[in-house]
């Protein structure tokens, strides 16, 4: 019993940028997740079967070992030298890169954190795919960037789009996940890339480019990364995660930069977290000089590929006529457009109610959502499971696609 029973509960004078936020889409999707009853494709949740447990035990125990007392210290905000070591030479496989270009941050997202504290101002313009990762919109939109989506096709975000939008609005930097994309699974071809580069050179506009699926290619010809074309590298920040390679929960990614730039972001990561575990990023360290990452990769992209395949083959027959779905040559979504004035998140209550969970895609749009959309993540479970619980999905679309029908039918 309160003391006070006539007292109303205190209530938090929370910032305006954060008020009805009480739950982030993001949490949403981890508490989906974790529903035993439930197949959930809704996270981008790597499979934990696949972890390298024994390789990165042996790097922990390495690291304790034989640099305990430093591992358990404070470290620098620009991150461990042997980390920026480890991250160059990753880096300079696409494009040449020291170990001084190197900011060492907690994931990508604490990266567009760092990003958004280091160079935005309210009311600066953000340009985005449309739709795009939508963590990385309230990135943007909490330090007070106006977040405007861009025109994309199945090859990405549409240069003509991109040079409009540049003139229109002079934003603050341009934001793409150019492989792989979060939500769609999308790619930028080579000659887009070209494009792209093009115009963000012409318009001296400032590139974040996004690549932590990059590495997770199961078919196709590597495509080099934008910061790598022209001379976009010294506009270019180019940001890299090991989560989705070898694990989230160690939170090790990093950004590659060039010029005075660096010491802005080295000073706005200071200010966020002081700086990344130390335990941690010497143990990916490790992992990465002595382990062997592409061959891991390799075996996980192998686990991967007959996830998505599961996933393609079991959704194109339960999709309605006119619908689309991406099939992309790596990463861990896909992306289907219903149509039929099908809303995605009012289907969503059924889907998991028949044990299957998605993402509704309207959440990824900066605006003007397209409600029939749905991100699918095939990562998490295995080829059986897939096929079993797309079948229950496709009952379910059948069931919304007939009732929508049946409204538009009648008005
Ligand atoms: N960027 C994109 C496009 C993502 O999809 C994610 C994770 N889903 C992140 C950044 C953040 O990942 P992390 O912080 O684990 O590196």
């Amino acid at each position: 019993m309160s003391e006070h029973p006539e007292q109303p509960p205190f209530r938090f004078p929370v910032a305006t940028r954060y008020a009805g936020m009480a739950s982030s889409p993001l949490k949403d999707i981890f508490a989906l997740a974790a529903r035993t009853d439930v197949v959930s494709f809704a996270g981008g949740i790597p499979d934990p079967e696949l972890f390298a447990l024994e390789d990165v035990r042996d790097c922990y125990d390495w690291v304790l070992s034989h640099q305990g007392r430093r591992a358990l210290q404070y470290g620098v905000s620009e991150g461990e030298a042997e980390l920026r070591e480890q991250a160059a030479l990753r880096v300079a496989r696409h494009l040449p890169t020291s170990a001084e270009q190197i900011r060492i941050t907690s994931g990508s997202q604490e990266a567009l954190f760092v990003i958004a504290e280091a160079l935005l101002e309210p009311g600066d313009v953000v340009l985005v795919e449309s739709p795009t990762y939508l963590a990385a919109v309230q990135a943007f939109a909490v330090h007070g960037a106006r977040v405007i989506g861009v025109d994309t096709d199945d090859g990405g975000v549409l240069p003509d789009a991109l040079d409009r939008a540049i003139r229109t609005h002079h934003p603050k930097l341009v934001y793409l996940i150019p492989t792989f994309q979060n939500p769609t699974g999308r790619t930028m071809d080579l000659d887009r890339r070209r494009a792209v580069a093009a115009v963000l050179e012409r318009t001296a506009t400032v590139l974040v480019e996004d690549d932590p699926y990059g590495d997770l290619r199961f078919s196709g010809e590597p495509c080099p990364p934008i910061a790598s074309l022209g001379a976009m590298s010294a506009q270019t920040l180019l940001l890299h995660s090991m989560s989705k390679l070898m694990s989230p929960g160690v939170r090790i990614g990093w950004i590659r930069g060039e010029g005075a730039v660096l010491g802005t972001l080295a000073v706005a990561k200071a200010a966020i977290s002081m700086q990344s575990s130390v335990v941690d990023q010497l143990t990916v360290a490790r992992y990465l000089a002595s382990k062997d990452l592409d061959a891991h990769v390799a075996r996980v992209c192998g686990v991967y590929r007959e996830r998505r395949d599961a996933m393609a083959t079991a959704i194109a027959p339960v999709l309605p006529a006119g619908a689309h779905v991406t099939r992309p040559e790596g990463g861990m979504f896909l992306w289907a457009s219903l149509g039929h004035g099908i809303d995605a998140q009012a289907m969503l209550a059924h889907a998991v109610a028949a044990g299957v969970a998605y993402l509704p895609g309207w959440s990824f749009y900066a605006e003007d959502p397209d409600r029939s959309t749905m991100r699918l993540s095939y990562v998490t479970h295995a080829p059986a499971v897939i096929a079993d619980a797309v079948g229950r999905l496709g009952e379910v679309i059948a069931t919304h696609a007939e009732r929508a029908d049946g409204v538009s039918a009648r008005v």
